[in-house]
C-alpha cells in the first residue's frame, strides 16, 4: 500500500505574499506536490479563470456546501467566503500524493485541529526583522509609528505558535526554495519513515 501524501499548509498575515510565493512554487517544473484549488464567493479578478484559480461559487452555493460538510475549512474574509474542498483534498493525499493548500490563518487553524501532522508553514514578512535593525539602530522613526509596528509585530509573533516552520518572505525565490527543503526534510522525518520499515520487516517476517 502506498504511503498517504503529506498535507503541507502555507499561511501568515494578511498581505505578506502567500499567493505570489504560492504562485512561483507552482510555476516550477520540479513541484511534485498538487495544489488544492480553492473555492470563493469573491468574484473573479481579471485574467483569473474559473477552476484554476478559484472555484468561483454564489454564497448560497457556498453555504450549502458548509451544511453538507464538504470543505476541510473555511473563512469570511473581508467580505466574503473561502474554504478548501474536503474531498478532493482527501483523496490526493490517499493517492499517496501531497496536497499544497495556501489560506488564511483561521483556516489554517482548523486544518491544525484536523489533520495535526499536517505540516504548517508560516510566511512572516521582512518587516518582522527590519523592525528588529530600526530598534537596534534606533531610526528616525517616530515613537507612534515604531509602537504600531511593535503591535503588529506581537501579533504576527502570536500568530506563528501554531506553525512547525517559520519562512521570511525577503526574496520571493528565496522563500520558494526554503518551502521545498522544508518538504523534502519532512518527508525524511523518522515518524513519517519508520511504519514503512517496520510494514517491511512484518512482511518479510
Ligand atoms: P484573494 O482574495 O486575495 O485571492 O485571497 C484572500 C485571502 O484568502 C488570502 O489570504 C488567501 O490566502 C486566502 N484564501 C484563499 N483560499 C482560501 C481557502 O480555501 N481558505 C481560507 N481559509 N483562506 C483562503
Amino acid at each position: 500500500m502506498k504511503d498517504k501524501g503529506l498535507l503541507i499548509v502555507l499561511s501568515g498575515p494578511s498581505g505578506v505574499g502567500k499567493g505570489t510565493v504560492r504562485k512561483a512554487i507552482f510555476s516550477e517544473e520540479d513541484t511534485n506536490f498538487e495544489y488544492s484549488i480553492s473555492m470563493t464567493t469573491r468574484l473573479p479578478r481579471e485574467g483569473e479563470v474559473n477552476g484554476v484559480d478559484y472555484f468561483f461559487k454564489s454564497r448560497e452555493e457556498f453555504e450549502s456546501l458548509i451544511q453538507q460538510e464538504k470543505l476541510l475549512e473555511y473563512a469570511e474574509y473581508v467580505g466574503n467566503y473561502y474554504g478548501t474542498p474536503v474531498d478532493y483534498v482527501r483523496e490526493t493525499l490517499d493517492s499517496g500524493k501531497d496536497v499544497f493548500l495556501e489560506i488564511e490563518v483561521q483556516g489554517a487553524q482548523q486544518v491544525r485541529k484536523k489533520f495535526p501532522d499536517g505540516l504548517f508553514i508560516f510566511l512572516a514578512p521582512p518587516s518582522l526583522s527590519e523592525l528588529e535593525n530600526r530598534i537596534v539602530t534606533r531610526g528616525t522613526e517616530s515613537e507612534d509609528l515604531i509602537r504600531n509596528r511593535m503591535d503588529e509585530a506581537r501579533k504576527e509573533l502570536e500568530m506563528m505558535n501554531l506553525y512547525d516552520y517559520v519562512v521570511e518572505n525577503d526574496k520571493i525565490e528565496l522563500a520558494v526554495e526554503r518551502i521545498k527543503a522544508i518538504v523534502v526534510a519532512e518527508h525524511c522525518r523518522r515518524e513519517r519513515v519508520q511504519g514503512r520499515y517496520i510494514k517491511m520487516l512484518e512482511a518479510g517476517k
